[in-house]
């Protein structure tokens, strides 16, 4: 069997893989993938907070970025902790409005980002198997007649956490929240801008116009909920999210569209124990922590996580504790002031606290 040697090898070519990919220039990296190609189509996870900017400035791709096919975010119209409708806008934050991204040529950025520093991309990489022996990770793509070899080895398969399952660390999964949602095709009249958000009785909505026309409509409720088979007929979903004025009013003219369903829950890595997988081992993205939606923190968290690591790999994370514990440090923090966050605003809708969703939510 062939052995190729690499400086670090990344498990999933997403947002947080590709990002860090980037940074880790000019050393000799391995992305491998589970999809059999870059991805395409419209993909839910749009909302990209205005901090993110210096984030873009230095992965090298801010100029690029600018020119895209995003849209400025508007103001958002919540109903969350009232029944009447809050008007927010970002006035007052220091870091700008944010976008709604062009999800797909978002993603087809950092691809060519991650190529333009001379990372190597694999796809169509299904499964694996993986040992560390020595000084190194060793990695087999099944199938595969190459071993990869490095010292290094990162996860950045997502909400999966595949690797870092894999290797015995535990993964916590807060809640078992799924997001229902739609792409409304385009209407010519719409021309509205805002962020809805709304809570009701078995979860929480939201809807916003995208660059492209679509609309997005998504519906966050439990797993468990048992209206849910009947919610993922198009017609029923559509009709159900017009009960409600705030939405109803932009989504007069659209067309019901095929409901598809994501899981969208938080779910949290043994960040503290991320050594007891291996030296080297590293987990980023959402494989580390999966945020939920309501928090639109996860595209944020990808590129800077990305870019914690690429600093504990630059500082050798794999023979230097300090460096490794730098980056656990930051990422628990992280989790810590999330997780109570997220408390305070699942308690918020109070009128709602008995019901099973928000009560299993309030912590
Ligand atoms: C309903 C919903 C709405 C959201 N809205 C927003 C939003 O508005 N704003 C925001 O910032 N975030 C949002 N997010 C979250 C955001 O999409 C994620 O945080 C972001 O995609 C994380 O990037 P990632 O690279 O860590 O993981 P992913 O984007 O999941 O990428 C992981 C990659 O790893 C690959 N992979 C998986 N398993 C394997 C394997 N075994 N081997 C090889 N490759 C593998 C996958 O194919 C994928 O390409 C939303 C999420 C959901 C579910």
């Amino acid at each position: 069997m062939q052995a190729r040697e690499w400086d670090v090898i990344i498990l999933g070519a997403g947002p947080a893989g590709l990002a860090l990919a980037t940074r880790l220039a000019p050393k000799r990296v391995l992305l491998l993938e589970r999809q059999a190609q870059a991805a395409d189509g419209l993909r839910i996870g749009e909302s990209l907070p205005g901090a993110a900017g210096v984030l873009l400035q230095r992965l090298g791709i801010w100029e690029a970025f600018q020119s895209g096919n995003h849209l400025e975010r508007g103001a958002t119209i919540a109903i969350w902790d009232r029944d009447e409708p809050v008007w927010r806008d970002s006035l007052r934050d220091p870091a700008g409005p944010g976008w709604l991204l062009d999800r797909r040529g978002f993603e087809q950025l950092l691809l060519y980002a991650a190529r333009r520093c001379g990372a190597s991309i694999d796809y169509g990489c299904a499964d694996f198997q993986v040992a560390r022996q020595s000084a190194y990770w060793t990695l087999v793509p099944e199938g595969s007649q190459v071993r990869h070899l490095a010292p290094v080895i990162v996860d950045a398969s997502g909400r999966a956490a595949y690797l870092a399952r894999r290797l015995g660390l535990s993964h916590s999964k807060q809640d078992a929240q799924l997001c229902l949602h739609s792409f409304l095709p385009g209407h010519a009249a719409d021309e509205d801008t805002t962020m809805r958000i709304l809570a009701d009785q078995d979860g929480w909505w939201y809807c916003v116009r995208l660059a492209n026309g679509y609309r997005v409509l998504a519906y966050h409720l439990d797993a468990k909920h048992r209206g849910r088979q009947a919610l993922q007929q198009p017609d029923t979903f559509l009709a159900r999210a017009r009960r409600h004025p705030l939405l109803a009013e932009v989504l007069t003219q659209r067309k019901a569209a095929d409901v598809h369903v994501r899981p969208a829950g938080t779910a949290v890595l043994d960040l503290a124990n991320l050594d007891a997988a291996g030296p080297g081992f590293l987990a980023i993205g959402d494989a580390a922590i999966t945020f939920d939606p309501i928090s639109s923190q996860g595209l944020f968290h990808a590129l800077a996580s990305a870019e914690s690591a690429a600093a504990a790999i630059h500082a050798g994370c794999w023979y230097r504790a300090d460096a490794l514990a730098a980056f656990q440090q930051e990422l628990l923090a992280v989790a810590s002031h999330y997780l109570a966050k997220r408390r305070l605003t699942y308690r918020g809708p109070e009128r709602f606290a008995q019901a099973p969703f928000w009560a299993a939510r309030r912590g």
